[in-house]
């Protein structure tokens, strides 16, 4: 119970926290969206040999200039899937996703709709750090797209989020802006995909916050009925 209360609040918190930035005044009901987990599978097993062939591959010129590679982390089970672009700096030294003051965001992001990160799988379109994170080039997104999509098959998420224009527009073979994209159920290979904006965006443009709340809120009701 007291656990249950602690969640309530820490999601209170996360939502007003996004609100505040975000300039809205809306009342919410509140509670987990559902159970977080699907049921059981292979999943685990069929993630570990994923990651265990990823951390050494060689496929792009990423692997010499890389620290480590960022597979992938979360609950090999969850019912929701983030998708980022590709590892920063704290990633690259970390081997963790989303750990820099991106992944604080996407921390709150996720929490605001009652979920823990440990709740959800958090992934990258690339597995290794561009130099100087600069953009991520079409010949290393199509070297390294078959370990997200393999991610995705072995995961089985009800929905995936893809963060961003360059999460989007891979998983949807689309060249679409982001701002059309964001907001909309698509279908990925049988599996719900909604676009949203990057954290990394949200923290330049944080009036557009309002918008991923509006994305997340849709998330949250998929999974309530999932
Ligand atoms: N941005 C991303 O797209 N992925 C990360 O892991 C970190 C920042």
């Amino acid at each position: 119970m007291q656990d249950e209360l602690k969640s309530i609040i820490k999601s209170i918190k996360a939502y007003i926290e996004l609100e505040e930035l975000a300039g809205v005044g809306e009342f919410l009901r509140w509670g987990q969206a559902s159970s977080a987990l699907s049921e059981g599978s292979d999943a685990p097993a069929g993630l570990d040999a994923l990651k265990k062939e990823a951390l050494s591959c060689r496929k792009c010129d990423l692997c010499r200039t890389r620290t480590n590679v960022v597979f992938g982390s979360g609950n090999p089970k969850a019912k929701l899937m983030f998708v980022g672009e590709a590892p920063g700096r704290e990633e690259d030294l970390q081997g963790l996703p989303f750990v820099g003051r991106a992944g604080s965001l996407l921390t709150k992001i996720i929490e605001s709709i009652g979920l823990k990160r440990t709740d959800v799988y958090i992934a990258n379109v690339l597995k290794c750090r561009p130099p100087g994170n600069r953009n991520p080039l079409p010949s290393e997104i199509l070297t390294c797209e078959d370990y997200l999509k393999s991610q995705i098959e072995t995961i089985k998420p009800a929905v995936v989020c893809a963060l961003g224009k360059f999460a989007a527009q891979t998983l949807l073979r689309s060249i679409e802006t982001i701002s059309r994209l964001r907001g909309n159920f698509y279908d990925f290979n049988g599996t719900k995909l909604i676009p949203t904006y990057h954290p990394a965006y949200l923290l330049r443009n944080p009036h557009d916050k309002r918008l991923v709340w509006e994305d997340m809120k849709k998330i949250r009701k998929v999974l309530r009925g999932s």
